[in-house]
């Protein structure tokens, strides 16, 4: 088994084919939804789907793209979506230059689903996007309480990784990250035990296609390469990180 902590699979162009293959490979992959009108489409098709987790998302950089009633629909939609599922994602806030004008409602969105999930009282295991933005991402996740933190594709300083581990976050690390030497840098100050595999597809390429989860296994190979060990060994810590992370769920809805 290996672990796709972070993958779209409803945004490739055929996202069966990208189903079929992750079964037979058996990659277990956290599904990300950017809405929760998406979230509701693509539950169905999930249904069957035995190493897929469909997570329940709301991304940061849908919020300036709609309506402020179409928003308010789709946190309602969030709200009635959330007993379904255990996994959250793709939730967060991105601070960067191009969303700050929406910053206001993505504070304001974040903050009332951080506020139903602790409304809610059961444990979730949330992947969560922070670019340029992670101390507010950690102050809203203290707030909630319940919550298990992946921050997906981490970014952040190192004061903030810091903080982030004495947060209790889980960093779900990609290929893409592992191209850049400012990546590699972070992922090295990781703790180990704290480290998971993503692919973030369709969204991370690999020259000219999409990755898909079973390139989680570049992830292992570099971490491999990084630590010095064995692919085998790096993808059994991988898998006993993902386990203990999971072990605070206290009932795996699905
Ligand atoms: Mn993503």
């Amino acid at each position: 088994m290996r672990i796709d902590s972070h993958c779209h699979v409803d945004l490739y162009p055929d996202p069966h084919a990208v189903l079929a293959n992750l079964e037979k490979d058996r990659v277990l992959t956290i599904s990300m939804t950017n809405l929760p009108s998406h979230f509701e489409m693509g539950l169905p098709h999930l249904k069957g789907c035995r190493w897929v987790r469909p997570a329940l998302g709301l991304h940061p950089s849908e919020v300036s793209k709609h309506s402020k009633s179409t928003l308010a629909n789709e946190l309602r939609r969030f709200e009635r979506s959330l007993p379904l599922t255990s996994w959250i994602g793709e939730v967060g806030l991105d601070g960067r230059r191009e969303y700050r004008e929406s910053r206001h409602e993505q504070t304001l969105a974040f903050g009332q689903i951080v506020a139903q999930i602790r409304a809610l009282g059961d444990a979730k295991v949330m992947s969560i996007h922070s670019a340029g933005a992670v101390r507010e991402v950690l102050d809203a996740i203290r707030a909630v309480g319940e919550v298990i933190p992946i921050l997906h594709r981490f970014t952040g300083s190192h004061d903030e990784l810091q903080a982030a581990v004495s947060t209790g976050c889980w960093f779900s690390v990609n290929p893409a990250m592992m191209r850049s030497s400012a990546g590699r840098a972070r992922i090295e100050a990781m703790p180990r035990s704290r480290i998971l595999t993503e692919s973030d597809g369709p969204f991370v390429r690999i020259g000219d296609r999409a990755v898909v989860p079973a390139d989680t296994d570049l992830v292992l190979e570099q971490l491999a390469r990084m630590w010095g060990q064995d692919p085998s060994e790096v993808a059994a810590k991988v898998r006993a990180n993902f386990n203990e992370m999971a072990q605070g769920l206290r009932h795996e809805v699905r």
